[in-house]
This record gives structure tokens, C-alpha cells and sequence, in this order.
């Protein structure tokens, strides 16, 4: 079976990789460079737990959660790349009441190593917070790594596995005859396969307009910096209005903004202040560190937030993995696991019913 996947961010890279080793051949199709969009903008942030776990976007990013460790050690013995996935666990500075409330409605607080802190015990574990905090509940299950590093360990685990990797392709529309997807056309040229997978992350609805499909993907811009964090100053993630993340590599990643802002490329003025603002407030000792890099990225956003995956329907072979939003990097061992399971014919092994694309079919009023 030929699988042409649109798309070399982490979705596309993942799933290429999960596809090759389940013995589809497998041809990437992407205009820049692997991961030269939203997945290298990321902090690479992998924290699962939110406001409930009973939810099927909860089940699904607690299934990538728990994959990560064999993913990261699978990738280092393919491609010998080090995604300095750090595991030592977030601080999350917060009120009295919150605290209580928030450490109690978590379950799963014995997997994910969840402890309040109060008084000196929030200095105790990161001294250079700042003395104001004295509540903070500690997360060890949330880790983060290097999702640069991390998508190139999937395009080179991809390729290794026999997938082919088109850089610089700009994918300029789908063929489709009858009910079912034939090809793609890049820079003029038509290729045929028996499948399409669209991860083309936030540019991902510009390819289905002229199919007639109603997929609804908006970018939401992310604005970033990176502080030059040697000697280190925080051994922990602190996450509050903004997060800070330590990499082994010496950088303090810190973020991020998410504005409505088309594709706008441009970190602003006001971006950046609101960031460092936020941060120095939590970690005074930060205003000394210098201001290494800025950048922004576009996550894709579908209107209910949630990410858009499965098969298109009305058109057979054409398969959606997109909208992943805040959690793509998070996500994108799952994503690849569970369309792997699709596109070669099977079944799904999680309820995906609220991720299904058909929620953008346009469908006569009645
Ligand atoms: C500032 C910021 C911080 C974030 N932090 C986190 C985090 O901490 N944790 C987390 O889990 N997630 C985070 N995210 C979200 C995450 O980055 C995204 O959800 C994820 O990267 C989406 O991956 P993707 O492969 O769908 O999209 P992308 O990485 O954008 O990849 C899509 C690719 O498709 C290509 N493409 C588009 N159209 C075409 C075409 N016509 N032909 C060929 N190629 C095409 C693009 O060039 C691009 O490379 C963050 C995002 C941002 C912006």
C-alpha cells in the first residue's frame, strides 16, 4: 500500500515512521524542511493532566503520555539522537485554595507524583523561585524535551525505516476521481498512491477547499524566547502565566503567547514584554539572564479546540491528522499509533468519536 502524507512537521514524521514499519510505502511530501513549522516553534512541553481525566482528549493525550518513554528510547537506538526528554517534573506556583482544591480533584496523583507544596517547601525544591510563592503544586509526571531534536529523530527514524522524505515539495492540490483520493500534485508533477494523509498542521484546510471539504483549521500564533541559562537557575519546569523550561543544552525556553493573529510572522513588543514580565515575576533572578533567541510558530486550531483525526468521509483513501493545537508534540505518539491502525485497515484502539472529521462535513439545514 502507497501512502503519500502531506506534511513533514511532527504529525507527518510520526506517522510516516509508524507506517513504514507496518510496511505501507510510505513518500512525504513537504515545502520546507522537516519540522520548519509549529513543531520546532514548540517548547516541547509534555503534560497531560488538565482540568478532568475523564475525557476522551484526556484518555488520549494519558495514551501518548505513557508511550513517550519507549518512543524516546526507540528513536535514540534508530538515529542515535538524544531529545533530551527530561523527566524531573513542573512546579506550578498557586494560590491557597487553589492548591487544595486543584491537588484533590487530580486523580492520578500517584502516576504523575503529584504533591502540594507550602511555605519554605516551594524554596526548599527551586530556590530561585521567587519568596511571594507560597503555594505550588508539583507535578513529577510533567516532563518536556527538545522537539527540534525530537522531529528529526522521527523524519531520520522514518527514512531509516524506508519512508521517503520530500523536502522543498509544496503539495499544490489532492486529485480526487469518483469517491476516492488518486493523488497529489507537487510542483506540477502528479503522484499516485493508494492513500492521502493531510498533516499539513495549520495550513492543513487550503488543500480541501477545492475538494469541497468544509475542514476547519485556523493558525494560532505562539510567540517564544530562549534565555541563555548557563550556569542553570531553574532545575525544574515552572509553569505559571508563563513556563519556563530548563534543556540539558543550556537554553531556558520560555512561553508562549496564543494570539489570533493569521499567519502573521513577527514576534511583537508586546509579546515579548508580557512573557518576561510574567516570568521574572515568578523567577526574579531571570532579569540578569541574556535573551539568546525569539521566534514564533502556528499551531492549528480547530473551532472545539480539539485535534481533527481520521478518515474524510465521502472520500475513500483520504486521511485528516491535524488540529492538535497546544498538544501536538504531546500528542503525536498517539496520533501516529492510532492512524497507522486506520490506514492499514483496523481499527482504532481508543474511542475516537470526538476527533472525527466528519463534525466538519457540511450537511444540508434542515
Ligand atoms: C509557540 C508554541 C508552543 C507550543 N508548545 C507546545 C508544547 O509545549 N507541547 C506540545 O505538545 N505542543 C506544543 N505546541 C503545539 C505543537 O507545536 C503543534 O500542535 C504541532 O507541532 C503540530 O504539528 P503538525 O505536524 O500538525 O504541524 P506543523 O509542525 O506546522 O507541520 C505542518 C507542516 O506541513 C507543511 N505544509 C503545509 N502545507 C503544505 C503543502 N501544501 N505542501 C507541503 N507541505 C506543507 C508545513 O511546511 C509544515 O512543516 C506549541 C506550538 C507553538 C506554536
Amino acid at each position: 500500500m502507497k501512502v503519500l502524507v502531506v506534511g513533514g512537521g511532527i504529525i507527518g514524521c510520526a506517522t510516516a515512521y509508524e507506517l513504514a514499519k507496518a510496511g505501507c510505502q510510505v513518500a512525504v511530501f513537504e515545502r520546507a524542511t522537516a519540522g520548519a513549522e509549529a513543531s520546532s516553534a514548540a517548547a516541547g512541553l509534555l503534560a497531560p493532566l488538565g482540568e478532568s481525566t475523564d475525557t476522551n482528549f484526556a484518555r488520549l493525550a494519558l495514551a501518548s503520555w505513557r508511550l513517550y518513554p519507549g518512543v524516546v528510547a526507540e528513536l535514540q537506538r534508530r538515529t542515535g539522537i538524544d531529545v533530551e526528554y527530561v523527566t524531573r517534573g513542573t512546579i506550578y506556583p498557586m494560590s491557597a485554595t487553589q492548591t487544595r482544591r486543584d491537588a484533590d480533584a487530580w486523580a492520578l496523583n500517584k502516576e504523575f507524583g503529584v504533591e502540594v507544596l507550602e511555605g519554605a517547601d516551594v524554596q526548599a525544591l527551586e530556590p530561585a523561585l521567587s519568596p511571594k510563592i507560597r503555594h505550588a503544586i508539583f507535578v513529577k509526571g510533567d516532563h518536556w524535551l527538545n522537539n527540534q531534536r525530537l522531529v528529526l529523530a522521527y523524519a531520520q527514524a522514518a527514512v531509516s525505516a524506508g519512508a521517503e522524505l520530500n523536502t522543498g515539495c509544496n503539495v499544490s492540490r489532492l486529485v480526487v476521481e469518483g469517491s476516492r483520493v488518486r493523488a497529489l500534485v507537487t510542483d506540477g508533477e502528479r503522484v499516485d498512491g493508494d492513500a492521502v494523509l493531510l498533516a499539513a498542521g495549520a495550513w492543513s484546510a487550503e488543500l480541501m477547499a477545492p475538494i469541497g471539504a468544509g475542514l476547519r483549521i485556523e493558525p494560532r500564533r505562539g510567540q517564544m524566547i530562549a534565555l541563555a541559562h548557563v550556569p542553570p537557575i531553574l532545575t525544574y519546569c515552572v509553569h505559571g502565566e508563563a513556563y519556563m523550561a530548563p534543556r540539558p543544552s543550556g537554553e531556558l525556553v520560555v512561553g508562549a503567547t496564543v494570539e489570533r493573529a493569521g499567519f502573521q510572522r513577527a514576534v511583537t513588543a508586546e509579546g515579548i514584554a508580557g512573557l518576561l514580565r510574567a516570568a521574572i515575576e515568578l523567577v526574579p533572578s531571570l532579569r540578569e539572564l541574556p535573551i539568546a533567541r525569539t521566534w514564533c510558530g502556528f499551531r492549528p486550531w480547530a473551532p472545539d479546540s480539539l485535534p481533527v483525526l481520521g478518515p474524510w468521509p465521502g472520500v475513500d483513501g483520504l486521511f485528516v491528522a491535524t488540529g492538535h493545537f497546544r498538544n501536538g508534540i504531546l500528542l503525536a505518539p498517539i496520533t501516529a499509533r492510532l492512524m497507522t491502525e486506520w490506514i492499514t485497515g483496523g481499527q482504532p484502539s481508543l474511542a475516537m468519536k470526538d476527533f472525527l472529521p466528519d463534525r466538519f462535513v457540511r450537511r444540508p439545514a434542515r
